[in-house]
């Protein structure tokens, strides 16, 4: 298992392998405050929150439905994010949303939802370059497309012939194929496995099979995953397994995404 979530408690994982040349194109613009999107259990918008007031940049959240309070959003806040709320409707829209807010803010900086860009991707393809072995499989979560886009990027460039698998944690994950792609239009996809059946209903739900799971690895390995993104993927990788889907001896890496604030919003179903 790569540990990214050791990187940092709340700039945490792929969110900084996202933010790291995302915020190094905001400086370069010489902007000032970062505005960015997400759910109330965001984990980007913590990320940008924290990542903002370590590296001296404002930062805003357009928080996705009506005002609510949550550990996550009184972090962000904690970190000096600004927070606004806005109905399901109007968020869908969010280049008018960001237009209507940086004309009275010319320092403003849009970051997409979960980081979405190649400035993101890009992030990404450094876990590759970090690793001294290799490896017959490797496999991510996948919410944007962002993570699996860097690594196959990374995979790439030092040709390597690994499979790269996608455990899409949210219903109708059809679309990451075509998301990878719109970072790199040159992505030749069919290298990509994209497993759909692992969502368990859904974006940030969970079931009474999924939460043993978890209990189960975390209390055995001591390495703690969490039910929106790595409860997912490690229990795609251990079901695959019991399904015979691996050679013998294959080499398997899982990427660790971090995340792991994700708990607090799901702690009492998960026990
Ligand atoms: C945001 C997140 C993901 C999703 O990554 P994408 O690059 O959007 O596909 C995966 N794992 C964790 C822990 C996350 O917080």
């Amino acid at each position: 298992m790569k540990r990214d979530d050791k990187i940092h408690p709340f700039i945490s994982g792929n969110k900084w392998r996202k933010l790291k040349y995302i915020l190094q194109s905001a400086r370069h613009a010489g902007k000032t405050h970062l505005v960015t999107f997400g759910g109330a259990w965001s984990n980007h918008l913590l990320a940008t929150a924290c990542a903002g007031a370590t590296f001296g940049f404002k930062t805003t959240g357009f928080v996705r439905g009506e005002a609510v309070s949550n550990p996550n959003l009184s972090l962000c806040k904690i970190y000096g994010m600004e927070l606004q709320f806005v109905d399901r409707t109007s968020y869908r829209n969010k280049p008018l949303l960001y237009e209507q807010y940086v004309t009275s803010n010319p320092g403003a900086y849009f970051i997409d939802e979960g980081g979405y860009s190649t400035d993101g991707a890009q992030g990404c393809t450094e876990i590759i370059d970090e690793l001294s072995l290799t490896y017959d499989h490797i496999f991510c979560a996948c919410g944007t497309g962002t993570t699996i886009a860097g690594l196959h990027r990374g995979c790439a460039r030092k040709e390597l012939h690994t499979r790269l698998h996608g455990v899409v944690v949210l219903a109708g994950g059809d679309f990451i194929p075509a998301a990878v792609r719109g970072l790199y239009p040159d992505t030749e996809v069919d290298g990509l496995t994209i497993h759909t059946d692992y969502h368990f209903g859904g974006y940030a739900k969970t079931t009474p099979a999924l939460n043993s799971f978890i209990r189960q690895f975390t209390a055995q390995t001591g390495i703690l995953i969490e039910p929106v993104y790595t409860g997912k993927l490690l229990y795609s990788v251990f079901d695959l397994a019991k399904r015979d889907y691996f050679n013998v001896g294959a080499r398997i890496l899982v990427v660790h995404t971090g995340g792991l604030t994700g708990i607090l919003g799901l702690h009492e179903q998960l026990v």
